[in-house]
């Protein structure tokens, strides 16, 4: 079990999901779970105040993360799940990416710190500073017996690109938070299932106008009658300076992730069915 299944047991869970969608393809059951968004504030204090273990999607955002604000927009139940028969299962959901978010801050959010300040005068200066970009570099959710190995290999985008029935498809938000009109930040999931194979991206994109422009790939592709995922994480990055390019024209991410400079790139394989013996 995953340990963000915990939001599926809060005293408010039955309020949020609001479409549920699954398909088989071979071994894997992929799901997904659409649902509406996290309140700012406790929404049940009787039950989450008694301290027995029983809290609202709030409170347990509230207790789980070290950020002291959450993006403007998460969708707690928003959750993309890949559960293999073997009981290895991948996970994408929004509590897990933020706790991927550096409670440190870094000089280059500095420079937008005070106007981030100045923009949300309601809220309490925050007791240590932290992203406030929610800059995550979550690559989804393993069971512990997914094997992780270094490889080679790459996926083949070219037998992407090839034109194959869509099986299955959606485009998930997991949270979005638009910098309070200084840009965006976005953490959004796609999944794709086509007869030979099911591919995932899974993309934080940062745009701080004027400043720079993030973006945290992840991509996940699993061939059919393989034992692994080919795993594929990119840091793309660039100074808004350095790039020839108005704001204007970088409203979607598409626009302007193409032209970043890759700054790291990490390949693994996620063995995901380890024979028993
Ligand atoms: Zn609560």
């Amino acid at each position: 079990m995953f340990n963000s299944e915990l939001l599926l047991n809060s005293v408010d869970a039955g309020r949020y999901t609001t479409n549920s969608k699954s398909i088989q393809f071979g071994p894997w059951n992929i799901s997904y779970d659409v649902s509406c968004i996290l309140p700012s504030v406790c929404s049940t204090k009787v039950v989450c105040e008694r301290d027995d273990d029983q809290f609202c999607q709030f409170c347990i955002y509230t207790k789980e993360l070290k950020i002291p604000h959450f993006p403007d927009m998460v969708f707690p139940r928003n959750i993309l799940k890949l559960a293999h028969e073997s009981g290895a299962g991948i996970c994408f959901n929004p509590l897990d990416s933020l706790r991927c978010v550096a409670s440190r801050i870094e000089a280059i959010e500095v420079a937008c710190a005070e106007a981030w300040q100045e923009a949300r005068p309601e809220a309490e200066k925050p007791k240590r500073p932290f992203d406030w970009t929610f800059s995550t570099d979550y690559k989804g959710t393993l069971t512990d017996n997914i094997v992780v190995e270094n490889t080679d290999e790459h996926i083949n985008f070219d037998l992407l690109k090839q034109k194959e029935q869509i099986l299955f498809y959606h485009d998930l938000t997991l949270f979005e938070d638009e910098l309070h009109d200084h840009g965006v930040s976005k953490l959004s999931v796609k999944i794709r299932v086509m007869p030979s194979y099911w591919y995932v991206l899974l993309r934080y994109f940062l745009r701080v106008d004027d400043v720079l422009v993030r973006a945290n790939e992840t991509r996940m592709f699993h061939l059919l009658n393989t034992d692994y995922v080919l795993r594929e994480y990119t840091v793309k990055e660039a100074q808004a300076k350095d790039l020839n390019m108005p704001t204007s024209h970088m409203k979607e991410a598409d626009d302007v992730i193409p032209i970043l400079p890759v700054k790291e790139k990490l390949t693994h394989k996620l063995i995901v069915n380890i024979p028993s013996n």
